[in-house]
């Protein structure tokens, strides 16, 4: 017995993906809709904290997820000085438990396939190039006409269409998403041997220089500037530019550098936040993952909050026999208070940056690996 007997996902991110694995498993007929032509994912690598690989691993795909990332346990400060001195190397928090890492770091496209494989193998019929064009609930159901003309009725409809959800907005529901005022230069390239974990250099020309480790031979490479407008720059300007900045950085750094010389795998964004207040449903529609919540990337739980997002929803859905006022109150209960200490706390580590404000760092991440280390 299920609260939905079948169910329609839009977007296949982490969320989407995700949670339409999750029901799919369970027996629930689940249909997915992905606007995109195929499952890719820009901005080169992602790093996965423990709370995410907990997901990852109840979702069946730890095994692949380890195989094609790069795991470890510390993190490394370092100086921007000219020899890129390590200033200390820390335990980080196992927040997915004691048996899992405390970090993988993989290539996004990679993660993207996993998943998605994942819910094609547990019966997801998932249709890329798709989106839908209404959405009309009612007390029963939800009617949705999709955007090759065909049409279907869903007992739930999940949007986890991302930070700019076409389904929020068909919802009528304003979110205005705000810009911190910082832009990510990433950059994917080769693993030097000295690359074993992520190492953050704080200061310098920039906020902070970056790395994390995604594979035997893979890494992604990263700088936080101020937010400036960098859209008519060229992909070779863009590289140029993100080199000139990596200048002030050594170490590591170094062979990074040596190895910056492709345009196409430099990706530039600026960091934006938003956080819906509770109720995140309108009916049997509701809204998961960065649709819901976004923040910069200070503590790298997006997507772990995204993944957490999807399996609260799909136990909730599975456990319970009806989908009403109290199933909504639970999944709220279990996921609004989570999603914006960890909001709150991403774009506090970033404000205190902007404002060159010395505020208590390892405390608040401390107090928020804590939190994250219970289950969702
Ligand atoms: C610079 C940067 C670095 C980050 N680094 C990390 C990190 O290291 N670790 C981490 O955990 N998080 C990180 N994040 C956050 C993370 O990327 C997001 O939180 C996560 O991808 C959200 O997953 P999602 O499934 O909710 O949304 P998305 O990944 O955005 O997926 C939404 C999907 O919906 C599709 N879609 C959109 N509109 C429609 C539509 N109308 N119909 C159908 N499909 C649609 C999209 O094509 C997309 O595939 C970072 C974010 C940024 C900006």
């Amino acid at each position: 017995m299920s609260a939905v007997n079948n169910a329609l996902v839009v977007g296949g991110g982490a969320a989407g993906a995700a949670v339409a694995s999750l029901l799919a498993e369970a027996g629930v007929q689940v249909d997915l809709v992905e606007v995109k032509p195929e499952p890719t994912a820009i901005g080169s690598g992602i790093t996965l904290q423990g709370n995410s690989l907990r997901v990852l691993r109840r979702l069946g795909v730890w095994a692949d997820v380890q195989r094609n990332g790069y795991a470890f346990d510390t993190l490394g400060l370092r100086a921007p000085d000219p020899a890129g001195t390590l200033i200390v190397e820390m335990p980080d928090v196992k927040t997915g438990g004691p048996d899992l890492p405390a970090t993988v770091g993989m290539p996004r496209p990679v993660l993207a396939r996993i998943l998605i494989d994942r819910a094609l193998a547990v019966g997801v019929k998932i249709r890329f190039g798709t989106t839908f064009t209404q959405l009309a609930p009612d007390a029963t159901g939800v009617d949705v006409t999709f955007s090759d003309g065909s049409g279907g009725r869903y007992d739930v409809v999940i949007g986890a269409d991302g930070i700019r959800s076409w389904t929020r907005r068909s919802l009528g529901i304003h979110l205005e998403t705000k810009a911190v005022g910082m832009g990510i230069w990433r950059a994917f390239g080769p693993r030097p041997a000295s690359v074993t974990r992520t190492d953050l250099y704080y200061g310098g020309p920039s906020y902070i220089a970056g790395y994390c480790p995604t594979g035997e031979d893979s890494l992604y490479a990263y700088i936080v500037e101020d937010a400036q407008d960098r859209s008519t720059l060229t992909p070779a300007e863009q590289l140029a530019v993100m080199r000139e900045l990596s200048q002030a950085y050594h170490g590591p750094w170094d062979e990074i550098r040596e190895h910056l010389t492709d345009p196409s795998r430099v990706n530039y964004t600026w960091f934006e936040t938003h956080l819906l207040d509770a109720p995140w449903n309108r009916g049997r529609v509701v809204l998961i993952g960065d649709a819901a919540h976004t923040c910069p990337p200070t503590l790298a739980q997006g997507a772990a909050q995204a993944l957490e997002d999807a399996l609260v929803l799909a136990e909730l859905l599975v456990e319970r026999d009806a989908l009403d006022e109290a199933l909504w109150d639970a999944f709220h209960a279990r996921r609004t208070k989570r999603a914006k200490a960890v909001v709150d706390a991403s774009n506090q580590l970033a404000q205190w940056q902007l404002e060159h404000v010395q505020g208590d760092v390892p405390g608040l991440i401390h107090a928020t690996a804590a939190m994250l280390s219970n289950p969702a």
